[in-house]
């Protein structure tokens, strides 16, 4: 918007102007859905890979435009951000994760949920007490939720995000570092910050059939840490071959199955654990 201000020929330039435009009503539009609580989360499995059973699932938010169709979360979460709104999104998110949790969780489905936390989350807008009192509000063990965090995190402010997450372990909830190895020093930082799992980021599980020195290593790495591993975007058997044959101990991808709505994640579930 400086930019525009300081370069008026910019601003004038139409292609720009129906950038600015398109945005500003992808806002609006955002706001609205979020006020309307049209945002709905998906659910995608985490699967042991040495039982093959189901563990847990990924909470992954949709949003079915009416006129634009589905817009992608990798468009939507940075636009809440910039505007906002990701504070309140993320109470609705964990708020309805909880909620599904602990329904399934009294139909026998002893699994745990794992919500995305983005750093401009932390802490103000998710404080600690805030996601304890949710928990407790639907009755749930810590242990049901888990939390997962990128590395942009624990670098916007070292003290205060390590302070988050030592209450929220201290409290009995898992912490996950998303995006394993797309940062340039995770390995420092998972010294630093005190954490339960690691989750491989997927453009690593794609190159394997490639090279698969890297995920060995990482696996390796974790393992001397006591930490676990999650390998994100296995969409083939012969990379889940490979993981299990590495000793990796958890998988989500595609191959399980895409992230499904809620009504449809019992059949999922009952499918993963009987093939
Ligand atoms: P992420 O947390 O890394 O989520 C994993 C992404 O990989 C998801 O994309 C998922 O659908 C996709 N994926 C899963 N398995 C496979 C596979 O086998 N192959 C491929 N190619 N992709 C796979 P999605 O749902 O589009 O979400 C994109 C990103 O948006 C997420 O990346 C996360 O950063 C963000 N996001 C989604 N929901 C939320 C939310 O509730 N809160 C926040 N703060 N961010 C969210
Ligand atoms: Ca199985
Ligand atoms: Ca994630
Ligand atoms: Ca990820």
């Amino acid at each position: 918007r400086h930019g525009a201000q300081t370069h008026p020929h910019l601003f004038f330039h139409p292609e720009l102007l129906q950038q600015v435009e398109y945005r500003r009503r992808l806002e609006d539009d955002l706001r609205l859905a979020v006020e309307q609580r049209e945002l709905k989360l998906f659910f995608q499995p985490i699967v042991d890979l040495h039982t093959g059973l189901l563990a847990g699932a990924e909470a992954l938010l949709r949003w079915q435009h009416s006129e634009r169709g589905a817009v992608s979360p990798e468009v939507f979460i940075p636009l809440a951000e910039r505007i906002g709104l990701i504070g309140e999104i993320g109470r609705q998110v964990l708020d309805d994760a909880c909620r599904q949790v602990a329904h399934w969780r009294r139909d026998g489905l002893e699994i745990y949920v794992s919500v995305n936390v983005s750093a401009s989350q932390i802490p103000e807008e998710l404080p600690p007490e805030s996601i304890l009192e949710t928990l407790n509000s639907y009755g749930l063990p810590s242990h049901a939720i888990a939390l997962e965090i990128t590395e942009g995190v624990l670098m916007s402010n070292v003290s205060v995000a390590q302070n988050w997450i030592a209450q929220l372990r201290a409290a009995g909830l898992r912490i996950y570092l998303d995006d394993f190895g797309t940062g340039y020093s995770s390995l420092s930082y998972l010294k630093r910050f005190p954490m339960d799992t690691v989750k491989v980021d997927k453009s690593f599980i794609m190159d394997m059939n490639d090279d698969h020195t890297l995920v060995d290593a990482i696996i390796t790495m974790t393992g001397s840490l006591g930490l676990n591993v999650v390998a994100e975007g296995v969409e083939e058997a012969a990379q889940l071959d490979l993981l299990r044959a590495m000793g990796c101990g958890y998988g989500q991808g595609y191959l399980f199955s895409r992230p499904v709505a809620a009504a449809d994640f019992v059949a999922t579930a009952k499918r993963i654990n009987t093939e």
